[in-house]
């Protein structure tokens, strides 16, 4: 038996239950809607708007990325929907809107796309460019990008053909423009090579376990042209190409100076053109296949401020849980932030650097805490974050 306010419920009767509510939802009534795969009508997508508005739940600042991402997404379905709702328009074919996204490590690109998935409720996986090679070298099938969305689809392959999947550390795999070898370049070009084929759109075949593709294995056929493919990389080096096309484009006596930008302009990046990646040593087609490239810029000292309490899964936050669950009330002093702030911007990881601040601070305080007793408030001061001092510890009141 199970016991509720009043009630009980046994096991038998739960399985019953929950077996004629999963009937009732399955099965359409006579006269009622046809079912979802075959209905007239798409279902209402989310406005760009509203993709921006859940973002921001999740990502502070990277305004113009979150717009370009939403209206990206929105174009991506919107596109699908046309190809099975819309045919009156079957003479303008809809291009795919493949993402690149540019910027500084920790500043968010790969939780963009996460969110994204999270909000449009999609299967998403992560990969990372280069752990690929070129078919027949040792590494990983390009395939394998597939066989990881179809793992957090739950192997559901219409599922994951509507997915999205991010692929990580593209500039990585940018061909080097001084490679002086006449062998090939296998983890550069060869890998750009490969890609293009499942960002375009191809049935790919896939090893349902990832890694290698061997003869005797069976494969799940993957049609990736409604996957949406999310490129991200900080691209180390690109705001000297950007600074020097626009240096050079304002060079004569009538040169129009106002576009002349220094190469450490945080915003140098919202300045990129297809031209510079393809200097970068991306191949023209990979350019091509990726139309929508949006920067993020470092992120300034509010923001990262902001990151560790705004969030709906704030650092802080967290932490607090954490410490709620055992009964304290954990508060960090203003000025205890700010040090926070201080200390992970001299890292250089972006906001990837508070979560290593926090850690080292937390990790002796969360080890001691349990001898202590009688503990209903612990207070992270400055001198925590910056000496590892013990954090102020404070009683629960007296009742009288
Ligand atoms: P990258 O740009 O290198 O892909 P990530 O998106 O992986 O960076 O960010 C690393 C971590 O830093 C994330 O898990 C997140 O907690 C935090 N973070 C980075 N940028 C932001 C942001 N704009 N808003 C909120 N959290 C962020």
């Amino acid at each position: 038996m199970v016991a509720g306010p009043d009630v009980y419920i046994c096991d038998r009767c739960i399985n019953d239950a929950s077996g004629i509510v999963s009937t009732d939802v399955s099965t359409p009534k006579p006269g009622s809607a046809t079912p979802p795969s075959r209905r007239s009508t798409p279902n209402r997508r989310l406005s760009p708007l509203e993709i921006k508005q859940a973002l921001d739940i999740y990502v502070v600042g990277q305004d113009r990325a979150k717009k370009a991402l939403s209206v990206a997404v929105y174009n991506h379905y919107k596109r699908i929907d046309a190809q099975e709702y819309y045919h009156e328009y079957s003479d303008v074919e809809l291009e795919k809107s493949n993402i690149l996204l540019i910027g500084p490590t920790g500043t968010g690109k790969t939780l963009l796309a996460r969110t994204l998935a999270r909000v449009l409720d999609v299967p998403f996986s992560i990969s990372d460019a280069t752990a690929l090679t070129e078919a027949g070298y040792v590494g990983e099938d390009v395939e394998s990008i597939l066989a990881h969305l179809l793992q957090s689809a739950d192997f559901n392959v219409e599922r994951a053909e509507r997915g999205i999947i991010y692929i990580d550390e593209v500039d990585k795999v940018a061909r080097k423009a001084d490679n002086a070898s006449i062998t090939r370049d296998v983890s550069g070009e060869g890998v750009q090579q490969a890609m293009l084929k499942i960002l375009e759109g191809t049935i790919a075949g896939v090893p349902p376990k990832g890694g290698r593709k061997h003869p005797e294995q069976s494969l799940i056929n993957i049609d990736t042209s409604n996957i949406l493919f999310i490129c991200g990389g900080a691209f180390e080096g690109l705001n000297d190409i950007i600074a020097h096309r626009m240096s050079t484009n304002t060079i004569g006596f009538m040169a129009d100076t106002k576009n002349r930008i220094d190469k450490h302009d945080p915003s140098i990046f919202t300045h990129v053109e297809p031209d510079d990646l393809l200097k970068y040593g991306l191949i023209p087609e990979l350019i091509g296949r990726l139309p929508v490239i949006s920067a993020l810029g470092e992120l300034s000292e509010e923001a990262m401020r902001s990151i560790l309490t705004e969030p709906k899964n704030a650092l802080v936050k967290q932490y607090q849980k954490l410490f709620a669950m055992d009964g304290i009330d954990l508060v960090f002093d203003e000025d205890a932030m700010s040090s926070i702030v201080e200390r992970a911007r001299t890292l250089g990881t972006g906001a990837r650097g508070l979560r290593a601040v926090i850690e080292e601070a937390m990790l002796d305080i969360m080890f001691d805490i349990h001898s202590k007793t009688d503990i209903a408030r612990c207070r992270i001061t400055r001198e925590t974050i910056l000496h590892g001092s013990e954090p102020i510890f404070e009683p629960h009141k007296a009742t009288a």
